[in-house]
């Protein structure tokens, strides 16, 4: 099996999310560590994560996959938006470790014009100063579309990157479908040979969570605009291929996909009868 959920809204708090996870018919969800345009935090308050361990232990939850803010480039050529990324990555990682053990996910970066090799290198040098060694969360890098100057839309950048952290036993890949496929990775015809490959550049002991999406655009597009499961150009068939491969069995599944709250708990339902 694999744990199937969505993105939610942490307005109201983790034990809530976990709630409207249970509602929905989840066992896992993901949601934004800060406005996902930037800005502040919401702080921790210790019942409520308990009241949301205690939800997860009982329920059976898969891992979390929590998402970092969209504004955070570690690898900017502005030196201030580097330092406020890296601000904001060693805040987000404290406060992760009041919930141990999750996936904290995050966009590589936009090199900005100074090219992925600088790219690269900038994103590792955050993560040396960010990550430490008592650390209980998992650092998720996504995998990319490549829309601009995207850092991560190949699998040999991310294996770049996670070659340059020293702490690479807390560093993972989080396989976006809709990003990956844009990326020119066709997992419709060849899933087996993309995986293949992931394994040879990555390692697939290092695949720990999928962003199950569909997508508007067609693969190489380069694009990131993510589509209903089945309505986009991947297709319900290799959706469905994805979800039930024996590679991704026991990982967490979220949906980001256009849907209000009822197209969720049909996404959620759908996932769970093929798995
Ligand atoms: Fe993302
Ligand atoms: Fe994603
Ligand atoms: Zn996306």
């Amino acid at each position: 099996m694999i744990y199937i959920g969505c993105h939610l809204s942490v307005t109201n708090g983790y034990e809530a999310m976990g709630r409207q996870m249970l509602s929905f018919g989840g066992n896992t969800f993901s949601w934004f560590t800060r406005n996902p345009r930037g800005g502040k935090s919401k702080d921790v308050i210790p019942s409520d994560v308990k009241a949301l361990a205690d939800i997860l232990e009982e329920k059976k939850f898969g891992k979390l996959v929590a998402h970092a803010s969209y504004t955070m480039n570690l690898c900017s050529a502005n030196p201030e938006t580097r330092a406020n990324g890296l601000d904001m990555l060693k805040k987000d990682l404290e406060k992760m470790e009041a919930l141990p053990g999750q996936y904290y996910n995050f966009h590589p970066g936009s090199h900005t014009g100074q090219g992925a090799d600088v790219g690269v290198e900038q994103i590792a040098e955050g993560l040396n100063k960010a990550l430490f060694p008592e650390m209980k969360t998992i650092v998720l890098l996504e995998t990319m579309a490549g829309k601009g100057s995207e850092v991560g839309r190949s699998f040999e950048e991310l294996r770049q990157i996670i070659d340059l952290v020293e702490l690479d036993d807390k560093l993972g890949v989080c396989f976006d479908t809709c990003h990956t496929w844009d990326a020119g990775y066709d997992i419709v015809n060849d899933l087996e040979g993309v995986l293949h490959h992931f394994d040879k550049v990555i390692g697939l002991e290092r695949l720990k969570a999928v962003h199950f999406n569909d997508s508007k655009n067609d693969c190489g597009s380069h694009k990131d605009r993510h589509e209903k499961l089945g309505q986009g150009m991947i297709g319900m068939d290799a959706m469905k291929k994805i979800a039930t491969h024996p590679v991704f069995e026991g990982l967490p599944f979220i949906l980001e996909t256009p849907n209000d709250d009822e197209g969720y708990i049909q996404e959620i339902a759908l996932v769970k009868e093929w798995t």
